[in-house]
């Protein structure tokens, strides 16, 4: 079996090495039918089953209530940016946005030209590396949602408190999803990009209170419409069908490991030993972001002199450890550490980072 290596990437991510080993036994013949799982109708009664099974454990894994809808959703985050506006603000309504990063920001892009988007608080001047005080946000009376960005992928900034709000909250879970449990109810919308924490890239997540599906929002095509999705269990149209497939193998995968309460303990203990090395380096290394608000996914940090930026990534290539450029929004490294990066993973980062800085401190 080929060695692989321990990949930080923010997204695609790696993915559990033994759904891709299942995926690899049965690419040529999915269950006895002599075709690929890619080659088959998504009407025919295998898919279907399959689509079922995907949702079951979705909802099992999340604890998601039966008053709210799973979609399974062609294309990525950014397009239920664009698709929370058109579906859930009638034109010109209010929508506030809490901004903690760069994805919060990509957010109020995409509704601005449909919606009055409201920044209810932004972080941009602290650079992103705090989250405004509650006390702080303006919420408008009438507003159609409050959205949020539970993680900051970039910026490495999460959302640790729980947010309430008279509006309905929807929140970018993309890059936290299933990281630990989460408390649907608290939540109108949650939405997230599959490729990170729950398979490969081209297939999204959105879990919506149903009540929530009445809203009549904008003039739209059917195509657009999250209640017409719903409708028709996310089979509007031909959906990506292979995504699918490897997102309800990651399913599986992450219940067989204990579920979110399971990951939720081992995310927060190996983010805090990464952290730890950071802040325990005596400046060699940094993140900037507050202690209250790091993100237990993506960690990004600096190394004192950016000189040396190559010459960590030339090494840690050499020693398996791939993925750590920073996104060059922010610079610097960034480790991603998601519910399929093994635990051993993080040590081996830990152990190389001590290394490179006794040989460079
Ligand atoms: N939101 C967050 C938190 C992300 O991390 C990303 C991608 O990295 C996006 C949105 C955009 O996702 P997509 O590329 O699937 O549109």
């Amino acid at each position: 079996m080929p060695h692989r290596v321990f990949n930080f990437s923010a997204g695609p991510a790696t993915l559990p090495a033994p759904v891709l080993r299942q995926a690899q036994a049965e690419l040529l013949d999915w269950h006895g039918l002599g075709v690929s799982v890619a080659e088959i109708s998504h009407r025919s009664a295998p898919f279907i089953e399959l689509a079922a099974e995907a949702e079951a454990d979705l909802r099992t894994l999340l604890s998601v209530p039966d008053d709210y809808a799973v979609l399974f959703m062609q294309g990525g985050a950014t397009l239920q940016q664009a698709l929370i506006p058109l579906n859930f603000a009638a034109p010109g309504q209010a929508a506030d946005y809490l901004v903690t990063g760069h994805w919060g920001q990509t957010a109020l892009k995409q509704a601005r030209p449909c919606v009055d988007a409201r920044v209810a608080a932004s972080g941009a001047e602290s650079g992103f590396r705090e989250v405004p005080a509650r006390g702080e946000w303006r919420l408008s009376g009438d507003a159609a949602y409050l959205h949020v960005t539970a993680n900051e992928t970039i910026h490495g900034v999460e959302l640790r408190e729980r947010i309430e709000a008279d509006a309905p909250v929807f929140a970018d879970f993309s890059s936290s999803i299933a990281s630990e449990p989460v408390e649907v109810r608290d939540y109108g919308l949650i939405y997230a990009g599959a490729q990170k924490n729950l398979g490969p890239s081209g297939i999204a997540v959105v879990i919506i209170r149903r009540a929530l599906l009445a809203r009549a929002g904008q003039p739209r095509a059917e195509i657009l419409a999250y209640a017409s999705h719903a409708a028709r269990d996310s089979m509007l149209n031909t959906p990506p069908t292979f995504n699918w497939y490897l997102l309800g193998l990651c399913l599986k995968w992450m219940l067989a490991e204990g579920g979110v309460e399971a990951f939720g303990q081992r995310n927060a203990a190996r983010a805090a030993r990464l952290y730890a090395a950071i802040d325990g380096s005596g400046g060699f290394y940094r993140n900037e972001v507050a202690p209250a608000v790091r993100s237990r996914m993506n960690v990004p940090f600096f190394l004192h002199a950016a000189e040396l930026d190559a010459e960590f990534l030339r090494q840690a290539g050499e020693r398996q450890l791939i993925g750590l450029k920073g996104h060059k929004v922010v610079g610097g490294m960034r480790a991603s550490l998601y519910n399929a990066l093994p635990d051993a993973a993080v040590d081996a980062l830990i152990d190389f980072m001590r290394e490179f800085q006794k040989t460079h401190g």
